[in-house]
Parts: C-alpha cells; sequence; structure tokens
C-alpha cells in the first residue's frame, strides 16, 4: 500500500494505537499540543536533530527500521551529553507520496522500539507529504536536575579527556558504501544503528565527574575543539590512547591512513568528557558499573598549546581534515 491511500490522519491514528504514553504524559499524541510534566526541581533540556534523505542517509544503504532507530539515537545522544534523562520525543516527517507504507511502519516500528529502551515517549510531531526526498527532524526532550546540568564549557588545564566506546567504526562503515564496497556487518551497525550513551552520560552526571562534556557526532577533534573553544583551554591527544574496535584495527593493518576517520570521522555517538585527574578511581568504578569501557585519550593544557596530536612516537600529528562540517565544499 501507497502512503496516498493511508493518508495523514490514517498514518497518525495507526501510530496513536503504536505508542504507549510514558511517566509524566499528561496528554502525548492526539490534540493539539502535547501536555508534559517534570519531576520537580529539574531542567528541561530540549534538542533537535533533522536527517534528509542523501544528506544524512541514503535508503538503498539503510533499511527503515534501522532509520527509525537511528533518528532516536542520535537525539538521545545530545540529552546523554548534557547528563540528562530522556523523555519526550517529537518526530516530524516529510514524506515522497510515492512511500510504501510497509516501510513507513517499519521505520516507526524501530523508532517506537529505540524510543522505549531509552525510557523515552514519542508524544507528538506532524506528518506532511515532501516534494523531494525523506525528511525526518526529531525533537528530544529530557531533564537533569540543575547542579548536575554537563556543559562544554568547564575543562580546565590538568584535567584527563575521556572517550567511551571505540571511535571511527561508523566513518569506517560509511567509507565502504561510498567506495562501493559492503562494509563489516558489525561496522554497519554501528553506523546504521548506532547507541546514545545515555545511561553512560546519566550516571557520570549524577556522580558529578565530567568537568566537560560532549557527544560526538562530527569527529574526535571537531567535537574536542568545541570543548576547547567554550572552556578556553588546549588539548593534547596521544593517536596511540584513541580506542579502536578489533574491526578497525584490522582494517588500518591494510591502510594505515584509515586512523583518519577515528579523529575526523564523526557519528561515533560516544560521550567525550573531561575531569578532574584526582576523580580517576572514583570513573574506573562507575565504568565497570556501567559496563562501558572509557578510555583516556589525552589531557587539557593551556589555551596557547592550541590542539595537539601526538603520534606513536610523541611527534606532532597533522591531520588531513578535521571534521565534519556541512557547508563545506565536499562535504
Ligand atoms: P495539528 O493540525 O493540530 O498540528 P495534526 O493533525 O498535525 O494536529 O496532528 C495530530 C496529532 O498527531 C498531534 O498530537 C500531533 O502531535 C500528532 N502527530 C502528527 N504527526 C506525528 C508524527 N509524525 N509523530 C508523532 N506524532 C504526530
Ligand atoms: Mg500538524
Amino acid at each position: 500500500m501507497k502512503l496516498s491511500e493511508l493518508g495523514e490522519f490514517g498514518f497518525i491514528r495507526r501510530l496513536r494505537q503504536q505508542v504507549s504514553d510514558g511517566p509524566g504524559v499528561r496528554l502525548g499524541i492526539g490534540d493539539d499540543c502535547a501536555a508534559l510534566e517534570l519531576p520537580p526541581g529539574e531542567l528541561l533540556l530540549t534538542t533537535t536533530d533533522l536527517l534528509i534523505e542523501q544528506v544524512h542517509f541514503r535508503r538503498d544503504w539503510t533499511d527503515p527500521r534501522s532509520l527509525g532507530r537511528k533518528s532516536v539515537a542520535v537525539n538521545i545522544s545530545d540529552i546523554a551529553a548534557m547528563g540528562g534523562t530522556p523523555r519526550h520525543l517529537f518526530l516530524g516527517l516529510g514524506i515522497p507520496a510515492a512511500t510504501e507504507a510497509e516501510e513507513l511502519e517499519a521505520f516507526m516500528a524501530g523508532f517506537i522500539e529505540a524510543a522505549a529502551e531509552y525510557g523515552a515517549a514519542l508524544v507528538g510531531g506532524d506528518t506532511c507529504r515532501s516534494a523531494g526526498p525523506l525528511l525526518i527532524s526529531v525533537t528530544a526532550q529530557g531533564s537533569v536536575p540543575a547542579e548536575e546540568l554537563v556543559r562544554r564549557g568547564g575543562a580546565r588545564p590538568g584535567d584527563a579527556i575521556y572517550v567511551s566506546g571505540t571511535l571511527g567504526d561508523s566513518a569506517l562503515a560509511l567509507d565502504r558504501l561510498l567506495a562501493g564496497a559492503e562494509p563489516d556487518p558489525w561496522l554497519a551497525r554501528r553506523h546504521h544503528d548506532p547507541t546514545a550513551r545515555s545511561g553512560l552520560g546519566r550516571a557520570l552526571a549524577a556522580a558529578r565527574l565530567p568537568s566537560a562534556m560532549i557527544d560526538l557526532s562530527d569527529g574526535l577533534l571537531a567535537d574536542l575543539g568545541h570543548v576547547l573553544e567554550a572552556s578556553g583551554v588546549g588539548a593534547r591527544v596521544e593517536l596511540g590512547l584513541v580506542p579502536l574496535s578489533p574491526a578497525f584495527r584490522a582494517a588500518l593493518a591494510a591502510a594505515p591512513g584509515l586512523v583518519e576517520l577515528a579523529l575526523a570521522g564523526g557519528e561515533d555517538y560516544e560521550l567525550l568528557f573531561t575531569l578532574d585527574p584526582r576523580h580517576e578511581p572514583q570513573l574506573q568504578r562507575l565504568a565497570a558499573e556501567v559496563g562501558v569501557p572509557l578510555t583516556r585519550v589525552g589531557r587539557i593544557v593551556s589555551p596557547e598549546e592550541g590542539l595537539q596530536i601526538l603520534d606513536l612516537q610523541g611527534h606532532p600529528y597533522r591531520p588531513t581534515r578535521l571534521g565534519f562540517n556541512h557547508f563545506q565544499p565536499g562535504a
């Protein structure tokens, strides 16, 4: 069935049947607005991300269920980076009229499934026809106790710089797809179905450990650069410390230049944070509890030193690119 037969209201009706309201949802889908409650005393966090066909994804490379899951994860990742608890999601869809209803159902199933995994409820949105590509706009809301909010601007010289998980996997999968090759299935999942580090971000904030935090969506160097700018500091990153997956290492052995993907690739959706090194023992205990590997990749230094990357011999390393930037030529 084509979406044109189901219609906007048919689609919304079906959606409403599939969605269950979470805690704090007085009114979800179905009225002019959602009416929502937050835990008393907590700040409301709100973030939006656009995903546009041919710019962010290709429908021939990804399955619709993964696309639904990824649309949730990339937004929840921003809530995690502030130390928040994810609560509400809003979904704007611009849908080409020729879209199969089954494709949309699979997208929604992935979206709703991922939302449930992060404990967030879909509470509203908008659905329109698109005269061009498929357009997905997700807004996520979360909350955080005011004193636990983690920003980009708190890094201080001497702080250790940590990242979660492994870097470059998603970019390596994309690199393979762009070359017309089939990526390793594990790498492909890191690209098409990333996991937001929601539990980790919340646990770090609740323990008041990070001095600054950001999620890695545009690549380590670009996103660390945002922290440095906001904090007014510099950083020294050691290439040899950057955590790489076995699949990434295998590819790297054949093509050493791929290391750039771990520095500037983007779409890792891991967390980067800084902390006073005196808190590192506490951090190790937290990492074990949460079950997410955390790796120190460098140190915050004075602003005059800027951002330095040291290669395995301790010599300055010059990356050829710094990260993803939409309006750069060649993006
Ligand atoms: P309005 O015209 O008042 O904006 P709509 O008919 O567009 O209302 O939407 C009806 C209800 O369905 C609203 O609660 C809206 O938030 C919800 N809704 C519409 N599209 C979506 C969507 N893609 N995802 C989630 N909720 C949606
Ligand atoms: Mg509307």
